[in-house]
């Protein structure tokens, strides 16, 4: 039988410990020593184990153990007791008497203790337990100090490598502490704030391969427009030759096939998101030119609203004419009347003597 018994102490000590202060069953240093009637030593608990069982005998000299008496050895306690031992557990130096050795191993601090760290099985000494744990153990939790992500010691290093938040530095322009997720927004061609980039066709062929301005590189997509829509044409044409071949020949490689599509996705996504800006900017212009337009609507109304009323006033103007010829008429007519009367007057001398004497 193992376990639990005697005290266990190290393999070093025991040649210093005579023969008969070791348990008859569990063959450790004899813990609370009893003796049987046969004369031989067992600690308390393994002879009551023992004798637990059926038909039990003496391990020693096999008499039944069943109807025989035991009793505590007084004598071989006292000398278990006063022997001098040394602590079992490695990197330890403690050493004492053995009735101490019970509280010094279960406060020892080199006691191994089990590392916390789900998926660690290793035991420490209890005294390097919070540096295994914090430290040292790959299966250690800590927290990625850019996003927060949790990580274990042993995945920290691949997540940095790869931590949208991690900040790095723009190799085109050279400013600092970009976070490495807004650095391909950043290098955007199109709509991005590096100062300087390159061609965004060279990898599908152009052969300007220079770092330019943002007004260069302008300058640049503006003039080679055609000759960069020809690039992606024949890649999307060279993804379709590419694609039959593959067919022809199934074992070519599912990576090389990925890597293409992955290319072609790119090279298109590329295209439709600098439409879509395009787009974009074309529907700022069309709302500019409503609003311009609207606005010289709004102006012929206004010289509308200026013209009835110049035709009102004009309209007036006509009215006090005609009112004004009516008048003229009606006084043309009084002249005539009294023209008449005096080439009347004049045709009767009678009446020109009178009118000459009046
Ligand atoms: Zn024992
Ligand atoms: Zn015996
Ligand atoms: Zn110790
Ligand atoms: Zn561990
Ligand atoms: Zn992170
Ligand atoms: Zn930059
Ligand atoms: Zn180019």
């Amino acid at each position: 039988m193992a376990a639990p018994g005697g005290y266990r102490v190290p393999a070093s000590n025991l040649n210093t410990i005579s023969d008969n202060l070791f348990c008859s069953t569990c063959g450790y240093v004899l813990r609370e020593a009893v003796q049987t009637e046969c004369g031989h030593l067992y600690c308390k608990i393994c002879l009551d184990i023992v004798k637990r069982q059926n038909n039990p005998a003496c391990s020693k000299c096999g008499l039944s153990l069943e109807q025989m008496e035991s009793y505590p050895d007084r004598f071989v306690r006292r000398e278990v007791a006063a022997l001098k031992v040394t602590c079992i557990n490695a990197g330890c130096g403690w050493n004492g008497n053995l009735e101490c050795y019970d509280d010094h191993v279960n406060s020892c601090p080199f006691r191994p203790m089990r590392c916390g760290n789900a998926g660690c099985n290793r035991d420490v000494a209890a005294c390097h337990l919070a540096h295994h744990e914090q430290q040292e153990c790959c299966h250690g939790r800590v927290m990625c100090q850019y996003c927060n992500s949790p990580e274990t010691m042993g995945s920290l290093q691949d997540h940095l490598e790869i931590c949208p938040d991690v900040p790095v530095r723009c190799a085109n322009c050279g400013i600092e502490n970009i976070p490495r997720g807004q650095l391909s927004c950043h290098k955007d061609p199109v709509g991005g704030e590096c100062a300087a980039n390159y061609c965004p066709f060279r990898k599908y062929g152009c052969t300007c391969d220079e770092l330019m301005s943002r007004q260069d590189l302008n300058r640049h997509l503006t003039e080679g427009f055609s000759a960069h829509l020809l690039l992606l044409v024949r890649l999307l044409e060279g993804g379709s030759h590419r694609n039959q071949e593959q067919a022809a020949a199934p074992e070519g490689s599912v990576r090389q096939v990925l890597r293409s599509a992955e290319a072609e996705i790119e090279a298109h996504s590329w295209a439709l998101s600098t439409h879509y800006r395009r787009l974009g900017e074309l529907d700022d212009e069309l709302r500019t030119l409503v609003d311009a337009l609207a606005g010289v609507a709004e102006g012929i109304q206004q010289v509308n609203n200026t013209n009835a009323a110049q035709m009102q006033e004009i309209s007036a103007l006509r009215n006090r004419v005609d009112r004004l010829e009516v008048t003229v008429q009606r006084q043309d007519a009084t002249i005539n009347d009294l023209l008449q009367l005096v080439r009347a007057v004049f045709r009767y001398p009678q009446l020109s003597s009178v009118v000459r004497r009046v």
